[in-house]
């Protein structure tokens, strides 16, 4: 493609850019843009996360010469194996933010460049092209990649905590309506096909409310200075004890939500109070010992987002009133009866029974 048809595209996919806000879409129309631009053969944007084994690479949009692209359902992938380290050309490329790397295979060449924030990578776009791209073509994609890049931001500072860069509470009811109907078309297929009990099990997805025990204290102690670091620091713990396709939020002061999906009940137990005591064991700068209760439920698609949020409150409050640094599943709660469980309504013919009976 000659460059001023190339800056032509790039002027058009700009404006497209700007207008929109689903991320999902934007990577789509950058990852279009970008091969047609290169000519290349296919095209693919790759989210690049830090996990506890390394940087996991994400597929996020891809397209491929003659019009066919598309974005990945990231609420149905599995997106914690695709470790970076495992392909030497995108690990090549995430070691160098903001530069690109390259590789001669067979018949043609693999480019990745690397979309970079605050000098590190946050995503690689990766294409496979006939022939090296002139100057001016490369200049004209890492031009369109450095935009995507600044729209990162401006959507990250709209959706995330400035002090601890979880989800803020605003994207929070956006993401548990997601969540449920992710539980809601698990429940669905497992009556359409047929599935064993452990594979049903498998696919239930959970919400945690943790709540720091004692905060207040320590900002008595410590000041708020020191209050803060303990927030950043628990959000650190997090985003090491959760997996890239959970959701991770800030969801008050000195509260966090997590939503995980696609696990047991007996692994969402381990994967919680793993959480809590790597809070527990973390040394945190002059403050020392922070501890952490959480209330937890399975997300009950049938049940309202709010009676499923109080629900887990409820579990959480019980862990603050019997001695803290723990975790609760609220069903376990109720069916050993250390709370009460949800009220059932009771009909209108048995009110008025009731009533009448008072009068008689
Ligand atoms: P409990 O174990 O019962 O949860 O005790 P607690 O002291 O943590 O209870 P509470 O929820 O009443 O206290 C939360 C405190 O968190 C109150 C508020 O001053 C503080 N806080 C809320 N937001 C922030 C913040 O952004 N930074 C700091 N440093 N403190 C905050
Ligand atoms: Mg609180
Ligand atoms: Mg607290």
């Amino acid at each position: 493609m000659r460059s001023e048809t190339a800056l032509l595209h790039l002027l058009k996919k700009l404006q497209s850019l700007e207008a929109s806000r689903d991320r999902q879409a934007i990577a789509e129309s950058v990852v279009v843009a970008a091969l047609e631009i290169l000519n290349a053969r296919s095209a693919i944007l790759h989210g690049v996360k830090p996990t506890p084994h390394g940087l996991v690479s994400i597929p996020v949009a891809w397209a491929i010469r003659g019009g066919i692209s598309s974005t990945t359902d990231l609420d149905n992938a599995d997106i914690d194996d695709n470790l970076i380290a495992a392909d030497p050309l995108l690990e090549d490329c995430a070691a160098s933010p903001g530069g690109i790397a390259s590789a001669k295979e067979d018949d043609h060449l693999r480019l990745a460049f690397s979309i970079s924030q605050s000098n590190t990578t946050v995503a690689i776009f990766e294409s496979l092209c006939d022939e090296p791209p002139s100057d001016a073509i490369f200049e004209c994609v890492r031009e369109l990649l450095s935009i995507y890049a600044e729209h990162l931001v401006l959507l990250d500072y709209a959706e995330l905590d400035t002090l601890t860069r979880l989800h803020n509470r605003k994207t929070f009811d956006e993401n548990f309506d997601r969540f449920i109907a992710i539980a809601e078309q698990a429940r669905r297929r497992s009556t359409d096909e047929p599935i064993t009990a452990e594979g049903l099990a498998a696919k239930h997805c959970w919400l945690g409310v943790i709540d720091i025990d004692k905060f207040k204290r320590i900002n008595d102690n410590f000041g708020h200075l020191f209050g803060d670091e303990v927030l950043l620091r628990v959000a650190e713990v997090m985003k090491k004890s959760f997996r890239a396709s959970d959701k991770l939020f800030r969801f008050g002061g000195e509260e966090f939500i997590v939503l995980l999906r696609f696990v047991t009940a007996e692994n969402a137990h381990l994967v919680f109070d793993r959480f809590r005591q790597a809070v527990e064991h973390h040394e945190f700068p002059q403050v020392g010992q922070v501890t952490c209760s959480m209330g937890y439920i399975q997300i009950d698609p049938s049940l309202a987002p709010a009676e499923i949020l109080g629900r887990a409150d409820e579990a959480l409050y019980f862990c603050k009133e019997n001695g803290r640094n723990q975790i609760n599943r609220y069903e376990t709660l109720v069916q050993t009866g250390l709370i009460q469980g949800p009220v059932v309504p009771v009909a209108n013919e048995d009110l008025q029974a009731d009533i009448d009976a008072l009068f008689d």
